[in-house]
């Protein structure tokens, strides 16, 4: 029993760590954001720049509408 817990956790421990090395790469790779907007050309704010955005303010929370949209069908 305590083995299958062992294994468990292990097996845990390794989703876990390459999700965030997934996360630390795709991080590091986008840091730079795009000045224009991807889908508008619209001039992307700085901050969102930076944090490797690139996508213009009304864009992205027409893709996040248009994901959600998706999740429900
Ligand atoms: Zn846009």
């Amino acid at each position: 029993m305590a083995d299958e817990i062992d294994i468990a956790n292990a097996l845990i421990d390794s989703e876990v760590s390459r999700a965030l090395n997934k996360i630390r790469q795709s991080a590091s790779q986008s840091t730079e954001g795009a000045k224009f907007c991807i889908e508008c050309g619209d001039g992307v704010p700085e901050a969102r720049q930076k944090l490797g955005f690139k996508l213009c303010v009304p864009c992205a929370s027409e893709s996040e509408r248009r994901k959600a949209l998706f999740a429900d069908y």
